[in-house]
């Protein structure tokens, strides 16, 4: 069972996945130094639970095959429970992310939206950012959840929230 995370590069991802498996110090994460490296697929298991995948970062920086690859796997994965869309906070959904959520609906893949670095902005530019991609995807998505996650990966805030959500759409909470 997986779930596949993805974002445009330097939206946050490497420190999401780093803040989730904080409690599991088995699951060995690596955080590439230079920000916004993932240039191929890091697959993350959780004992015999789930497997997280790390998708390489879209847009800036994209790798070449990344079209190829990120589509196959999103199309043909069987396995794929769930993929985490990040977006981040302080700038909102841009044109590439646009894109990324046309895939999803495309394949009709169940996907959720996750909002990152929500300790970056103030609390009145977040409830801005966060109404309006609320409103955009009631009202314009189909497959996406439709409760957004706000997360810090600095601090923590929505972590376990996520983390929770993750185990029940994995079938982790009983
Ligand atoms: P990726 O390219 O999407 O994997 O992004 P990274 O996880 O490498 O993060 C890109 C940059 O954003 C790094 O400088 C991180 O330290 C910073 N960053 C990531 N998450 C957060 C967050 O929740 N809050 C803040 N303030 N900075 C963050």
């Amino acid at each position: 069972m997986q779930n596949s995370i993805y974002s445009r590069s330097n939206v946050g991802k490497s420190s999401l996945i780093k803040a989730l498996f904080s409690l599991a110090p088995e699951v060995e994460v690596r955080v590439s130094k230079k920000p916004g490296h993932t240039k191929k697929m890091n697959f993350f298991k959780v004992g015999k639970h789930f497997t997280v995948v790390d998708m390489p970062g879209y847009g800036f920086r994209a790798p070449e095959d990344f079209v190829d690859m990120v589509e196959t796997y999103l199309k043909e994965r069987r396995n794929l429970k769930r993929t985490f869309l990040l977006v981040d906070s302080v700038v909102g959904i841009q044109k590439t992310d646009n894109i990324a959520i046309e895939m999803c609906e495309e394949f009709a893949l169940p996907y959720v939206i996750v909002l990152t670095k929500i300790d970056k902005s103030s609390k009145g530019h977040l409830l801005k950012q966060v109404l309006q991609i609320q409103k955009f995807v009631n009202m314009k998505t189909q497959g996406c959840f439709p409760q957004l996650f706000p997360v810090s990966a600095v601090t923590f805030s929505g972590i376990h929230l996520l983390r929770c959500f993750i185990a029940s759409v994995t079938g982790n909470l009983d």
